[in-house]
């Protein structure tokens, strides 16, 4: 029989069919918590002490106190890929507000719950990574800066949820939302970028987005391959009359984008750009110099 994974939480390492927490826990109550979604790649994890900064930041918006200093959380996430012999893994990080009672005050809840999954993703298929995936527009505006914004990366995910459930009845592959100003803003659970005229732009955080990992590394890619990485505002014109336009993301990598709203980007296939930093993706996120190993 297959060994089954195992989870840490609160510092204990349980099989995945006995990983559970309380109903009282908030963040099940109310999504009240925080997260990441992080890879290891050939046995380090790419960038993550920066989604453990990440990780912080989004706590200390929340007021919620993580009982774990930084440099104990990097060990713990290290020490579950080791106990599951992990080499290449999606790691999903939670912490919630813990256990409290059935009111939302979060001064009930004493302690943080710690969660550490270890396990795999697939988002888009080779195929998709291959040909593009085909997107649109939904009604759905994305969570704005003066509410849950996701530039915080809460468990509050009803939102992306929402957009995505549009995508999928209109047999889409992923959605992508405004802000309120009409702004694009990102997917789900991804940033978004165009090419045009040679040149990258994705939209600020000020349009709700979070301030993806994969973004910055797209976007210091792009730079290095000489080509010029901005954000500024994207209108929905200026996305259907993109050269290119592809999605970034942890789970996602970096897929290319070719249809918006039954707009066809470009000429329908990948562009160059995006071919080009998909490239120079897959192997900086195997550098063993752009990450932490896993095994010393
Ligand atoms: N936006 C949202 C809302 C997300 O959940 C994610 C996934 N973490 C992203 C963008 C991409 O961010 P990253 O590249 O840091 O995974």
């Amino acid at each position: 029989m297959e060994r089954e994974l195992l989870v840490y939480i609160d510092g204990e390492y349980r099989p995945k069919s006995r990983a559970k927490v309380s109903v009282y826990d908030h963040g099940l109550l109310y999504g009240d918590g925080v997260f990441e979604g992080i890879r290891a790649y050939d046995g380090v994890v790419f960038r993550l002490k920066e989604h453990i900064d990440r990780l912080y930041r989004s706590a200390s918006v929340i007021m919620l106190s993580i009982p774990l200093t930084k440099e104990e959380m990097i060990n713990a996430v290290l020490e579950t890929l080791r106990k599951n012999h992990l080499r290449d893994a999606y790691i999903r990080l939670l912490v919630t507000r813990g256990v409290g009672d059935l009111g939302l005050d979060p001064r009930k809840c004493k302690k943080p719950t710690v969660i550490i999954i270890t396990d795999v993703i697939r988002l888009h298929s080779g195929e998709a990574k291959e040909n593009g995936i085909r997107t649109m527009l939904v009604w759905v505006k994305r969570d704005p800066v003066d509410a849950t914004s996701h530039e915080v990366k809460s468990l509050n995910y009803m939102n992306s949820i929402l957009a995505k459930i549009e995508a999928n009845i209109a047999d889409l592959d992923e959605a992508i939302c405004l802000d309120k100003n009409g702004h694009i803003s990102e997917g789900v659970a991804e940033n978004v970028f165009i090419v045009q005229k040679g040149k990258i732009i994705t939209p600020p955080t000020s349009t709700g987005a979070l301030v993806g990992i994969t973004r910055d590394v797209a976007m210091k890619l792009a730079e290095k391959l000489g080509y010029k990485a901005v954000e500024s505002n994207i209108t929905p014109t200026d996305l259907f009359t993109a050269d290119e336009a592809f999605f970034t993301g942890t789970a996602a990598e970096i897929v290319p984008i070719v249809e918006v709203n039954k707009r066809v980007i470009g000429n329908g296939d990948p562009g160059p750009i995006t071919r080009r930093l998909m490239q120079e993706f897959e192997k900086v996120v195997r550098d063993p110099k752009e990450g932490a190993p896993i095994y010393q």
